[in-house]
Parts: C-alpha cells; sequence; structure tokens
C-alpha cells in the first residue's frame, strides 16, 4: 500500500450556536487540511488509467500515486470556496472541524463532476491549531 498526503491552508470564520463557550461566537481559524491518498498500485508508465477516464495518464506521472500538481488542480477550487468565508454560509451547517473534514471529504470523494473527483483520497484532516485535528475517512 501505498500513501501520499498535502497539505493546504485556508482562513475562515465560523461560530458553533449551540456550544456552552466561546466558539458560540463568530472567530476565524487558519485551518490547515491534510489530505491522504492510498493506492495499492502506481501509476502506469503508459498508457491511461481507468480511474482518470478524463486526464490522460503522462508518462511524467509514472510510478506516482498520483500528481502533487494533479491533485492541486482538483483540491484548490473546492478550498477556495471555502476560505475568507464564514463557514456557517457557504453549506456546512454546524462547522466543527469534524464536519469540515467530511464536507471536503464528501465535494473530493462524490463530486457530480467526475473531473472533480480526486482518486484515490483516503482521508480529509482538518487542523484547527497546531494542537487538534479532527480526520474523516468516509464509511
Ligand atoms: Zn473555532
Amino acid at each position: 500500500m501505498y500513501e501520499i498526503g498535502r497539505i493546504y491552508e485556508f482562513e475562515s470564520a465560523h461560530f458553533l450556536p449551540k456550544y456552552e463557550g466561546k466558539c458560540k461566537r463568530m472567530h476565524g481559524h487558519n485551518y490547515k487540511v491534510m489530505l491522504k491518498l492510498r493506492s495499492e498500485i502506481l501509476q502506469p508508465p503508459f498508457g491511461i488509467c481507468s480511474v482518470m477516464d478524463a486526464k490522460p495518464i503522462q508518462n511524467s506521472q509514472m510510478n506516482m500515486v498520483l500528481d502533487f500538481h494533479l491533485i492541486d488542480e482538483i483540491v484548490k477550487p473546492i478550498l477556495d470556496q471555502l476560505d475568507h468565508q464564514i463557514l456557517n454560509e457557504v453549506g456546512i451547517k454546524y462547522p466543527t472541524a469534524e464536519r469540515i473534514a467530511q464536507y471536503i471529504y464528501t465535494e473530493l470523494k462524490y463530486n457530480k463532476d467526475s473531473s472533480k473527483t480526486l482518486p484515490y483520497l483516503h482521508s480529509v484532516q482538518i487542523w484547527e491549531n497546531e494542537w487538534s485535528y479532527a480526520e474523516y475517512s468516509g464509511a
């Protein structure tokens, strides 16, 4: 099994209306997002990978799970929708770190537009600070 990871950041505000404590009030985080991809195979040296039918595999990607630049192309538009937003207002109803991780995972794993799905996605971690994270990895 191969595993690769990529870290991103975005800055957003949120509030947790039912929380008893400071997080009830609007505040911001510099969120760190860590994506993990797992695969038992590496990209073939030639040809087209069936998982990536919309994107032909080039020779430069041989022996990789997935090119980091290709991951960026898929992930950044999703994170741009969350950056400098109030997360409660952009489709995440109760934006705890757990729910943000689940939202990003679902957007990347099950996007209606197959060119926006991220192959081999295993899990999404959301770090609210350097000490705490939540992870979502599907069923
Ligand atoms: Zn918070």
